[in-house]
């Protein structure tokens, strides 16, 4: 399977250089070439296998012609080492869950799948050179990137974080880990960690003397394997019979997108919504054909403050740009932060039920959207307990932390302290 650029500029390339490249040359992202079909026997009886088992035959759609099926089996089971069970909230409403990873989100989903592909590919290589991941976080991706590559034989991860300008339960799921993952504690704020992996990507004598790669989330390893929880969803309420309905807090599109993309593989999804908090662009296309992007702005749900996404040239290319398509299949929404907290304490006085301010903006896009006959299903990005005290402060009530973040922040931190200068970053890289 070769991939292709969105800006269709440079010639096709093979996975494993998607991979490891991570952003086409052209600058656009990588499409695979071809989404097939999956056959009918596949929907029929998808409710009847496990997770697991539809991950791996939706994995074979992608990867199966560049990776042996026994060790894409074993790279899909070792990701999903969790489910993602879809919980009733109230008639007609599903929270799917997928937040039962290691740091709690659902990007541990393509983290994991994106290291042990890459490990794959550096097995096969005989030269044995560490590849090194640069990988700059506000928060959110650095634990998902860390652990999904802890461990991983080959690897070694720099994750460069704004001190100080991350929660400490953030913190300490990438500082507390060792082995093959360092933190990187930058004197600066998260442009500056951005602009020194930046910088490393593009100096040369830094290249010459190590393999550098990034793991951001518009690489085709971390991205396509989203598709999976979409199939799994739907295999959970199938047995309902009726028009199902996704919804999908979004900020960079990479998981919606990973949900289109399901659809084109036949998954039957009447239509999907994409739930915005104050970030309004993609909203706002939809309402007036124009995409007009802005500065972000923060927000309670701010794992979605984006205010130019990535992937919104994917959306386009799967379309071929044509907003009447892309809008007779997909609605919008865009909550303010008083109507996400509002929903969260409604939600958590009628139900009881918990929601995290990103899984929030997909509950109340379903309330004011679902039409009679319809079941709605929003994905729970994150385990409320990653935003602790926001969403403690909002409901009124402790949220109980889960056994595994716990054992985070038992851990002792270690960060490498280092100046927002690139010359200083790059000496420590050439010491190495
Ligand atoms: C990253 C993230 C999102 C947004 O996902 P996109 O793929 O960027 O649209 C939503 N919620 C949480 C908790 C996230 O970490």
């Amino acid at each position: 399977m070769k991939y292709y650029s969105t800006n269709r500029s440079v010639p096709e390339v093979s996975l494993r250089e998607a991979v490891v490249r991570g952003l086409a040359a052209d600058r656009g992202l990588f499409m695979p070439e071809r989404i097939d079909r999956l056959p009918d026997d596949f929907f029929n009886v998808i409710d009847k296998l496990s997770f697991q088992d539809i991950a791996v035959r939706v994995a074979q759609a992608f990867f199966g012609e560049d990776v042996e099926p026994k060790s894409l089996e074993a790279i899909v089971r070792d990701t999903l080492s969790f489910d993602t069970p879809a919980v009733e909230i109230e008639k007609d409403i599903y929270s799917l869950e997928l937040f039962h990873g290691p740091t709690l989100a659902f990007k541990d989903v393509g983290a994991r799948f994106m290291a042990r592909l890459l490990q794959y590919f550096i097995n096969k290589d005989s030269d044995g050179r560490t590849v090194n991941v640069l990988v700059a976080t506000s928060g959110d991706t650095g634990s998902a990137v860390a652990n999904g590559f802890l461990g991983v034989a080959g690897i070694h991860v720099y994750v460069l974080y704004p001190g100080g300008k991350v929660s400490p339960i953030q913190e300490c799921q990438f500082t507390t880990l060792g082995r093959n993952i360092t933190a990187i504690e930058v004197d600066g704020n998260f442009d500056d960690c951005q602009r020194l992996v930046k910088s490393a990507f593009l100096d040369e004598e830094l290249n010459a003397r190590m393999l550098l790669t990034s793991a951001n989330s518009i690489n085709v390893a971390r991205f396509l394997p989203q598709a999976f929880y979409y199939f799994s969803g739907y295999a959970q309420l199938k047995a309902m019979g009726r028009d199902i309905v996704i919804c999908v807090p979004s900020g960079n599109f990479g998981n919606i997108t990973a949900g289109l993309i399901a659809h084109r593989m036949g998954l039957p999804i009447k239509r999907f919504i994409a739930a915005n908090n104050a970030n309004d662009i993609f909203y706002n296309y939809l309402l007036s054909g124009e995409y007009r992007p802005k500065a972000s702005i923060p927000t309670l749900a701010n794992a979605m403050d984006v205010g130019d996404p990535s992937n919104f040239a994917r959306v386009l290319d799967l379309y071929e740009g044509k907003h009447d398509v892309i809008s007779s299949l997909i609605s919008g929404a865009s909550f303010s932060d008083s109507r996400i907290a509002e929903a969260m304490n409604e939600c958590f006085a009628k139900t009881g039920y918990v929601l995290d301010p990103h899984g929030a903006c997909g509950y109340l896009a379903l309330k004011e959207q679902l039409k009679e006959g319809e079941t709605g299903l929003f994905l729970e990005t994150a385990h409320p307990a990653k935003f602790r005290d926001t969403v403690s402060g909002i409901i009124g009530t402790e949220v109980d932390i889960p056994v595994r973040l716990g054992e985070f922040m038992k851990g002792e931190k270690k960060a490498v302290a280092m100046t927002a200068r690139f010359s200083d970053f790059k000496s420590y890289l050439l010491d190495r």
